[in-house]
């Protein structure tokens, strides 16, 4: 278990005294949480603010994570910027014999403490791949409608896939040099 993560917590003390704990964690996040197109980036400092209660045998944590998400806008690929801001459920177990209740599926199984220690590191997963948009565009993150003008932008590293299309900077030597080039101008406009 990785120690220097926000998402692992100590609970051996509410264990042991059975008393509730809040605790406040900040550090930088070890894996990478969200969806395909918008997610908190590893190493990502995460704030993590909550509630270890004492289940009997096992322990509830409550949580509420925030954190700076980074992502591209699935209809014009810009950049997007928001915060994570989700509250995370989870239950691990002590012991062999703890109760799971009636409405815990077969099969599902429970995460335990393990050397009085916890990771909450799946659950935060879960719960941001279902708080997060699975296509994020301009105007869901609110950063306003996408632009023309950024839809128009071909790719800057220059493989933008479109051969038909006159490159710019030719264009302008089109114009200058008029007749020499303005055929191969035509030729690119005619598909
Ligand atoms: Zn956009």
């Amino acid at each position: 278990m990785n120690e220097s993560s926000p998402f692992v917590l100590d609970v051996g003390k509410v264990l042991r005294e059975g008393m509730p704990e809040p605790f406040l964690r900040v550090g930088d996040s070890p894996d990478r949480i969200g969806a395909e197109m918008i997610a908190v980036e590893p190493g990502t400092e995460v704030t993590v603010e909550g509630m270890i209660t004492p289940l009997g045998g096992g322990v509830l944590v409550d949580a509420d994570v925030r954190a700076p998400l980074t992502g591209q806008c699935v209809r014009c690929l810009a950049d997007l910027v928001d915060t994570l801001d989700v509250h995370v459920s989870a239950v691990f177990s002590a012991s062999e014999d703890f109760i799971t209740g009636e409405d815990a599926e077969e099969g599902d199984e429970i995460a335990r403490v393990i050397d009085d220690k916890v990771d909450m590191t799946q659950a935060v997963i879960d719960e941001a791949v279902l708080a997060l948009p699975f296509n994020p565009t301009c105007e869901l993150i609110g950063a306003g409608e996408c632009s023309e003008a950024k839809t128009g932008v071909p790719a800057p590293d220059g493989v933008s896939g479109e051969e038909e299309r006159v490159d710019p900077r030719w264009a302008g030597l089109a114009e200058k040099f008029g007749n020499l080039s303005a055929d191969d101008a035509d030729e690119g406009d005619k598909k």
